[in-house]
């Protein structure tokens, strides 16, 4: 393969009837999915789409996404991926930034999606995936319309090419358009598979959207054969019919997912023993949680760290490294896959041995080429001698295990100390079972310069208090690390990968 669009190819000869995507009523074998992909793909190229054009999809998941996804790639055009929650202005803005002239979309709210044709629709051809009056999708009948796949020519496949766009999930600021080649990705695809579990006949249920970099996911399980579980969004029960019904061998779960499915009421209605592994990321994940969990699924745990900016994965804690030397790794994030290297950095530049905390930075084959942007110095700021700097905190330890600690822009610096909040988040995690979740972070305080609030949800029934979780605190770390305040709060806000977002818990400049 030299093109990302190719992935799907060896799978459609050597599986045509296997299912590739299931989602919602919609059940695609490998031979129907190749067909609706190369009949979009003419459908495009008529409409005027050239290699290296930006066409755009904006939609939850569904086997649409996909389509339009693969058709764009095979075009070898770029795929702009943009998610669908954002309000009209911000994806016009996003749009006319990209220089979108061909849009995919699934409109969610029906007058948001109407402001952004109306602004628009002078210069771009939409494809609209929602049916019309007549119950018609504009999308689908375009496809049904294209000449059969035998006529298709694919586009040039080039590996030097961008094949996508995706945009950072964007929890310190505005999200950042990241440019991913064809060939970077196929070669992390290589190296992710190489440690993870995806095997043909693998069934693999994916919740994460995929406009993000989570569509790695995707990736993996057509490659090889197996079958895509889409689901459009997290809903407990719908999840667990799905997750029975298609008998999944394979999940990916952030821990908020984890955390609910393990509690809900349904899950003990079913049988998991069809679930072969488990791969969890993206927030860091409770050791009370973990545990939880292990003893309830009896399948591989995987963990993973990772970045857009790599195209997903950097490191894995293998499902051995779980239990090895008494569990011992248990906290860490694993050790680097195959083609990455990690390394701990102080801020002169300089690499901390073991045991020293500093600067995460990588560099690997899935690196992205740079950020799309009309900044110049965004570019050179984040990449060093082609080293990515993730702004993440962490350490190595003697046997190449990697430890995170926190988030550079999380880092609450009280009274003079430096405070990672997720030691402190932990800590009360630990506190007891009624705690469901809670985040940490510091605001500003006239004495101290920041002090530490924590706002945390409970299970339902609780009635553990603030003043409660603060003395427990107070008793369990050192004081300065303490929060002097703790909020009770029925959910935590989060975007779209799962990341609890704290511009939205911090009080706002003018509120100070
Ligand atoms: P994004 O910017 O949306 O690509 O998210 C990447 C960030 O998510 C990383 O820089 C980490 O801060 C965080 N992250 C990813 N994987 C993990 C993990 N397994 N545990 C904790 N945090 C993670
Ligand atoms: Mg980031």
């Amino acid at each position: 393969c030299t093109s990302l669009g190719q992935i799907i190819d060896r799978s459609v000869e050597l599986y045509p009837e296997r299912l590739a995507v299931v989602s919602g009523d919609r059940r695609l074998t490998y031979r129907e999915f190749y067909e609706q992909v190369c009949r979009f793909a003419q459908v495009l190229r008529r409409d005027g789409v050239k290699p290296g054009d930006p066409v755009a999809v904006i939609s939850r998941n569904c086997a649409e996404f996909l389509v339009a996804e693969f058709a764009i790639l095979k075009l070898g055009a770029v795929a702009v991926k943009i998610n669908w929650r954002f309000a009209p202005e911000e994806l016009v803005d996003l749009l006319e930034f990209n220089r979108v002239r061909h849009a995919i979309a699934r409109y969610e709210r029906w007058d948001w999606g109407q402001k952004v044709y109306e602004r628009t629709k002078d210069h771009i051809t939409f494809y609209l995936i929602n049916p019309d009056e007549r119950g018609v999708s504009p999308f689908q009948a375009a496809i049904d319309s294209a000449p059969p796949a035998e006529r298709f020519v694919p586009g040039p496949a080039d590996p030097e090419a961008p094949a996508l766009r995706v945009h950072t999930s964007g929890t310190t600021g505005r999200a950042k358009c990241v440019v991913h080649t064809n060939g970077a990705l196929l070669e992390q695809l290589r190296n992710c598979s190489s440690v993870l579990a995806f095997s043909a006949g693998g069934i693999f249920q994916m919740t994460s959207q995929l406009f993000h970099i989570a569509c790695v996911g995707a990736y993996l399980t057509l490659a090889v054969g197996g079958t895509l579980v889409l689901m459009s969004r997290f809903e407990v029960g719908e999840y667990l019919a799905a997750f029975d019904r298609e008998k999944v061998t394979g999940i990916s779960v952030i821990p908020v997912v984890l955390k609910r499915l393990l509690e809900s009421p349904q899950f003990k209605e079913y049988d998991f023993s069809h679930l072969r592994f488990l791969n969890y990321s993206t927030c860091p994940m409770s050791k009370a949680l973990l545990e939880e969990a292990i003893e309830k699924l009896h399948c591989d745990f995987y963990q993973s760290y990772g970045m857009t900016e790599m195209a997903s994965i950097v490191t894995v804690l293998s499902p051995e490294d779980h239990f090895s030397d008494n569990g011992k790794h248990l906290s860490s994030v694993g050790k680097p896959i195959p083609g990455v290297e990690v390394r701990i950095q102080r801020p002169d530049g300089t690499v901390c041995p073991p045991g020293e905390e500093g600067e995460i930075v990588v560099r690997g084959p899935g690196q992205m080429k740079g950020y799309f942007t009309d900044d110049p110095t965004l570019n050179q700021q984040v990449l060093v001698d082609g080293w990515y700097h993730t702004r993440d905190i962490g350490w190595l330890d003697q046997d190449g295990f990697l430890y995170l600690r926190g988030r550079k822009d999380d880092l609450i610096i009280s009274g003079g100390e430096n405070i990672y909040p997720m030691e402190v988040t932990n800590v009360i995690m630990q506190l007891t079972d009624d705690v469901a979740e809670a985040v940490v972070y510091g605001i500003p305080d006239e004495e101290w310069g920041e002090r530490i609030k924590a706002s945390v949800v409970l299970l339902p029934g609780s009635r553990l208090t603030g003043e409660e979780i603060k003395t427990y605190c107070l008793e369990h770390m050192p004081h300065y690390k303490a929060p002097k305040e703790v909020e009770i709060l029925p959910e935590l806000p989060r975007n779209s990968t799962g990341k609890v977002m704290l511009c939205a818990l911090r009080p706002h400049p003018e509120e100070i």
